[in-house]
């Protein structure tokens, strides 16, 4: 066994997040007590809500403590354990840190059931809170109603790609708005997409009247600022925005919503609901099995980024927000177990 290494939050960042903000501790692996488990992280997931858990301002998560482990959503493995239900070699959901190695109660894990022939890593990605998220967040949040337009921003992003194509399934009329032609690329012939546009590059209004020539009955809005304006602008009579997130803000430099836009939903009686994923944890094992599915029938596509080694934390953090990420941006914090296709052992769930 090697030493546990934690990143720990020592100073909380203005803008972008640098190797500045962190120090990292090489510490003893920590033994599990009466209770608990020790579980060793494979998988942490870096969503752009990690930087606003660096604030000092509280989110759904109270600030991130300064001088402790950051936080961090991880899948892992257990290696020992002091409780009957959670077994040595059994797979666990948590909020598991940036590090190696850590001991909970089994009150704080989820013991994940992994298909035969699913990888691994969707357990923590697809077919986990971000399916979650983009199957509640537009079916439950938007209510769509077939034939509606459905315009959804960071469209090739681990929540985007799953909403354009749950909505296309649905029989909504899909834009999808990325950064960049490989993920407009993807979306068009992986995912199914037809109306693409690519912000960076094609003249957004433009594109949005040309595609939407109806206007807007639903939005699913990742990101906010001015491309945020742009789509409310558009948005028909008791139109819907489903704010899922603002990550063009996090980082501390994002751009107003304009009032003149905002007007627009006074005057069209639309409505612009935010959610959180964490209200509708009692559909996660329903949702994970149509994700499960969709990915089977082969409708659903995904792509997840996966980068190896925690000391790549700042730099997997900042693909997020540099739009360099191509799909879910995971660390692989350790190698999975030998033992089948995808390279770790099914034998204990
Ligand atoms: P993601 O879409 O995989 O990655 C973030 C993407 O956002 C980037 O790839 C980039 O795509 C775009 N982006 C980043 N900075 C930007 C900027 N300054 N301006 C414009 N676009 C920018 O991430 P995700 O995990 O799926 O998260 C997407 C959104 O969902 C975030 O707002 C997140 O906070 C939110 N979320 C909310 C919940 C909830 O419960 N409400 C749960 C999960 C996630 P491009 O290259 O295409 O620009």
């Amino acid at each position: 066994m090697t030493a546990n290494e934690q990143w720990c939050l020592i100073e909380r960042p203005e803008a972008a997040v640098g190797d500045r903000h962190f120090e990292v501790r090489n510490t003893a692996i920590p033994v599990p007590g009466d209770n608990e488990v020790l579980v060793r992280n494979l998988y942490l997931l870096i969503a752009p809500s990690m930087r606003l858990w660096m604030n000092e301002r509280e989110t759904y998560f109270p600030p991130q403590p300064l001088g402790e482990v950051m936080t961090g959503i991880t899948l892992g493995v257990v290696e020992s354990s002091n409780v009957p239900e959670l077994q040595p070699g059994d797979y666990v959901n948590g909020l598991g840190g940036c590090q190696k190695w850590f001991v909970a109660n089994p009150d704080s894990l989820q013991k994940v059931q992994v298909a035969a022939d699913m990888p691994l890593e969707l357990y923590r990605t697809v077919i986990d809170v971000q399916g979650l998220t983009a199957w509640c967040g537009l079916t439950e949040v938007g209510k769509p109603q077939k034939g509606e337009t459905l315009v959804v921003t960071a469209a090739a992003g681990s929540v985007g790609s799953l909403v354009c194509q749950i909505g296309k399934k649905i029989g909504l009329n899909v834009v999808g708005i990325a950064g960049g032609p490989d993920k407009c690329e993807w979306l068009r012939q992986e995912c199914g997409i037809e109306n693409v546009i690519d912000y960076k590059a094609d003249d957004l209004a433009a594109k949005l009247d040309e595609m939407a020539p109806s206007g807007v009955d639903l939005a699913f809005e990742n990101v906010g600022g001015p491309v945020m304006d742009l789509i409310i602008d558009r948005l028909n009579f008791k139109g819907r925005v489903i704010l899922c997130g603002l990550v063009s803000s996090y980082n501390g430099a994002g751009g107003t919503q304009s009032t003149e836009s905002l007007m627009r939903v006074v005057n069209k009686a639309a409505r612009i609901e935010g959610f959180l994923v964490s209200e509708y944890m009692h559909r996660y094992a329903d949702v994970a099995t149509l994700v499960e599915g969709g990915i089977r029938d082969g409708w659903l596509k995904y792509r997840v980024d996966v980068i190896d080694g925690l000391d790549n934390f700042v730099d997997a953090l900042g693909k997020v927000f540099r739009g360099e990420n191509k799909g879910i941006q995971l660390i692989r914090i350790a190698p999975e177990e030998t033992g089948n296709e995808y390279g770790h052992s099914r034998g204990a769930c």
